[in-house]
């Protein structure tokens, strides 16, 4: 069965469009979080965000940007959490990568991403640097 989104994207599934251009759509997520929660994909089909081009995600942001603002102004929020679930162990449910925009205001009962966990791994600074020196090695491949 084909993606939901890539559907949406065709118009073959029904949305509530905010923003339409040649590579992103952003429409109202069905399922709000806080009034005015949107959602923005890339027209072309990426399940996540290694799948996406740089060119296609910077479209992307490019919409969350110019919308942001707007959603925020019009929902009466002073601020807004951005997020992609990138993949299903975050919490990714529809596999076509999209950015929700869920605008905020102090006291609207939600938190920062800080509070998917209830406790937090233990680092040390030895183990961040030698983390650091292979992302570093791979990310130069
Ligand atoms: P995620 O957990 O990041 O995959 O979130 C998927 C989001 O898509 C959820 O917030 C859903 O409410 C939303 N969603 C699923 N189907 C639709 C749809 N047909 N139209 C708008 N939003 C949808
Ligand atoms: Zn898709």
């Amino acid at each position: 069965m084909e993606c939901i989104f890539c559907q949406i994207a065709e118009g073959a599934i029904p949305n509530v469009t905010l923003w339409e251009d040649d590579e992103t759509l952003a429409f109202l997520d069905i399922r709000p979080l806080r009034p005015g929660h949107a959602l923005v994909i890339p027209k072309t089909h990426a399940a996540r965000l290694a799948d996406a081009s740089p060119a296609s995600m910077q479209a992307v942001m490019a919409t969350v940007q110019r919308l942001t603002p707007v959603i925020t102004q019009l929902t009466g929020s002073t601020d807004a959490t951005i997020a992609i679930h990138d993949g299903p162990a975050a919490g990714q449910e529809v596999p076509h990568l999209h950015v929700h925009i869920v605008p905020r205001q102090p006291g609207d009962g939600g938190g920062p991403i800080h509070a998917l966990f209830d406790r937090r791994s233990s680092v040390s600074s030895e183990e961040m640097h030698d983390f650091a020196i292979q992302v570093q090695q791979l990310v130069a491949q």
